[in-house]
C-alpha cells in the first residue's frame, strides 16, 4: 500500500499537544500516521489527497451497536404496538432476529457499515443476533468488515430465551479465533440480559471468560422490570448477580444501567467495569433516562453508543448532551460530558477491546479518520471545538473516510464497498425476512 498524504487541512488532532492544525498535513504509511505536522516529509510516490480546508478529524467509534437492526427500518411488527418494554423485546426484536438467515446477516451488517463509513466511523463494538442460524454468524460478520475496511469487536447475544445456552458455543470458539488475527476483527463474549440467562448459562460463560480472558458484553438494567426479574428470581440486584459470577472487570462492557441503584454503581466504578449510553434507543423506548453524570462522576469509564438506532455517533453525543439538560432541567450541564465520551471515553473502550490505539491524530496511531465538508463560520480554534462539533459537523457531510490505512470513501462514493448493489439487495433480503416474522 503506497502512502498516503493528506495536505492543506484543518486538522482536529484530540491531541493535547497540538490539538488543532489549521493548515496541516497527515502522512500514513501502512496501517498507522507517521506524521502530522504544518509540513511533513513524504515518499515521492505518496498519493496525495488535498482537501482543500475540509476539517479532518480521528475516525469516530461506536462503543455499542446491532447492525443486525437494520432490517427494523420501516417494518411494524405484527400486533397492537408494544406497550412496554418486554413486549418491545417480544413482538419486535425477538421476531426479528429469528427471521435472519445467513443472507440476512450479510446484508444487513453491510447496510450499517456503510452508514458508518457515510459518517465517519471507523470501530464499531457490535453486539449480534440471528438465533436461527447461530454458529458461524461471526465469521460472516467478520468477512463484512474485512470487506468494509473498517475495525470491528464482535459477540454473539448469548440467551437461554430460545434454546438453553444459544450462543455459548459461538462466542468461544470466535474468541479464540480472533486472539490468533491481525487485531482488525476481535471478541468479547456477547450475553442478551440477566432476565433471559439461567445461573448455568452464566456459570458457563464464566468459565470460558476465565479461560480466555474475555470480558462481557451484556445489556443491564436497560428496564426496570431486568433489576425486578434478578430480585425476584435470584434474590440480588443485577450487578450483584453479574459480579457473583466473576463478570464484572476492566475487559466486560456493560450496556445501558438506567435503573442501577448507588450500590451497583459502586460495584461498576469499584470493578474498573466499562459502561455505554445509548440516549437515542433509551427515548425510542421509554425506558428512563440513564444517570450518565453520576456514573461519570464514580470514575466509570462511560462512552457513547447507538444500540443499532443509526451508525451516527455525532448525534448520540448531541442527544447524550441534550437529554441530561431535559431530564435535570439544567442548562450547565453535560455538554463537555457528551463530547469527552464519544472523543476520549470511546478511545479508551476501544483501547482495552483492541490490540492497536486509536482516537488521536498522532504518530504511531490507527491510520483511522474522516475528512468533513465543513468550513467553519466561527473561529475553530483550541478550546472551542466542542461546539463547532455538535452544531456544526454533526449536519456535515463526510467527504472522505480512512481507515487503517485504507482509503473506503472518497467525495463521498464509496470505494470499498458496491454500495449500489448492496442495497439493492439488501432491500430483497429485508422483504424476505419480513416474510418469515408472523
Ligand atoms: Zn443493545
Amino acid at each position: 500500500m503506497a502512502a498516503i498524504l493528506i495536505q492543506n487541512a484543518l486538522i482536529v488532532t484530540l491531541d493535547d499537544a497540538q490539538p488543532i492544525l489549521p493548515n496541516g498535513q497527515i502522512l500514513i504509511e501502512g496501517e498507522r500516521i507517521t506524521a502530522v505536522g504544518a509540513s511533513v516529509t513524504a515518499p515521492k510516490d505518496a498519493q496525495v489527497l488535498d482537501v482543500n480546508g475540509m476539517v479532518v478529524m480521528p475516525g469516530l467509534i461506536n462503543a455499542h451497536h446491532h447492525l443486525y437492526s437494520s432490517f427494523a427500518r420501516g417494518f411494524s411488527a405484527p400486533g397492537a404496538p408494544a406497550a412496554n418494554f418486554i413486549e418491545i423485546l417480544d413482538r419486535l426484536w425477538w421476531k426479528l432476529d429469528l427471521a435472519l438467515d445467513p443472507e440476512g446477516v450479510r446484508y444487513s451488517s453491510l447496510v450499517a457499515l456503510i452508514e458508518a463509513i457515510r459518517t465517519g466511523c471507523t470501530t464499531i463494538v457490535d453486539h449480534h443476533a440471528s438465533p436461527a442460524c447461530t454458529d458461524g454468524s461471526l465469521d460472516i460478520l467478520e468477512d463484512t468488515f474485512r470487506e468494509a475496511g473498517l475495525s470491528g469487536c464482535l459477540c454473539y447475544e448469548t440467551s437461554d430465551r430460545n434454546v438453553k445456552g444459544d450462543g455459548v458455543a459461538e462466542n468461544a470458539r470466535f474468541i479464540r479465533k480472533t486472539r490468533k488475527g491481525d487485531g482488525q476483527v476481535t471478541a468479547l463474549f456477547g450475553l442478551h440480559a440477566q432476565m433471559t440467562l439461567s445461573d448455568e448459562t452464566l456459570a458457563e460463560t464464566a468459565a470460558i471468560c476465565q479461560d480466555t480472558g474475555a470480558g462481557v458484553h451484556v445489556h443491564v438494567a436497560e428496564d426496570l422490570a431486568d433489576e425486578e426479574d434478578s430480585l425476584a428470581k435470584h434474590g440480588a440486584r443485577i450487578i450483584q448477580r453479574l459480579n457473583a459470577f466473576g463478570l464484572t472487570g476492566p475487559n466486560s462492557l456493560f450496556i445501558h444501567g438506567i435503573h442501577l441503584d448507588e450500590t451497583e454503581m459502586d460495584l461498576i466504578a469499584e470493578t474498573g467495569t466499562m459502561m455505554v449510553h445509548n440516549p437515542e434507543s433509551n427515548m425510542n423506548n421509554a425506558v428512563g433516562t440513564q444517570k450518565m453524570l453520576t456514573l461519570l462522576q464514580k470514575g466509570i469509564l462511560l462512552g457513547l453508543g447507538t444500540d443499532g438506532m443509526t451508525s451516527h455517533m455525532i448525534s448520540s453525543a448531541r442527544v447524550a448532551h441534550l437529554l441530561q439538560r431535559a431530564t435535570l432541567g439544567d442548562p450547565r450541564v453535560a455538554f463537555v460530558e457528551a463530547c469527552e465520551m464519544l472523543l476520549e471515553n470511546n478511545a479508551k473502550i476501544a483501547a482495552r477491546c483492541f490490540p492497536e490505539i486509536r482516537g488521536q491524530l498522532a504518530v504511531g496511531q490507527l491510520a483511522d479518520l474522516a475528512v468533513f465538508d465543513y468550513r467553519p463560520t466561527t473561529p475553530l480554534e483550541p478550546g472551542r471545538f466542542l461546539g463547532h462539533l455538535l452544531y456544526g459537523l454533526n449536519y456535515a457531510r463526510v467527504h472522505t473516510t480512512i481507515a487503517r490505512g485504507r482509503i473506503l470513501m472518497r467525495d463521498s462514493t464509496l470505494l470499498s464497498l458496491d454500495e449500489q448493489e448492496i442495497c439493492a439487495k439488501a432491500r430483497e433480503c429485508a422483504r424476505a425476512t419480513w416474510g418469515r416474522i408472523q
